[in-house]
């Protein structure tokens, strides 16, 4: 750190100044170590996860699961349903990780699935257009 007076580079720790005597009072070793500890975002998330795994830890009943399975089996309104469980603050921690992985799964096979299409298109048109041509 830098002397408050002099503007002399010190050692970290020094209360005083090494080449004026000054006094160190704003940068202070705690005053330092508070200012060093990280941003509030991952502060204030972290005591929530560890309520959210302490405190309520939702075990999925088999009825429950059978319930998830149907909806899952209903186009449009599985979605709908995953949207809901995975950013509900309501829904438990286990169906709130299934919802967000299904999701996760569901949109890599959209994606997948227009790649392919796309491919296959592509594939069929120049399939098509070098038939045209003979
Ligand atoms: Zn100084």
């Amino acid at each position: 750190m830098f002397c408050e007076n002099c503007g002399k580079k010190i050692p970290d720790d020094a209360a005083f100044c090494t080449h004026c005597g000054a006094k160190q009072m704003g940068t202070s070793p705690s005053a330092q170590s508070v200012a060093r500890v990280p941003p509030q975002p991952t502060r204030a998330s972290a005591p929530q996860q560890q309520a959210q795994a302490s405190g309520s830890v939702d075990l999925i009943s088999m009825g429950q699961y059978l319930i998830m399975f149907l909806i899952m089996a209903i186009p449009i309104a599985n979605i709908v349903m995953l949207f809901v469980w995975g950013f509900s603050s309501e829904t438990g921690p286990n169906k709130k990780n299934f919802a967000r992985a299904t999701l996760i799964m569901m949109a890599i096979g959209i994606g997948v699935g227009i790649l392919v299409s796309i491919v296959m298109a592509a594939i069929m048109a120049s399939i098509m257009s070098t038939m045209y041509y003979y």
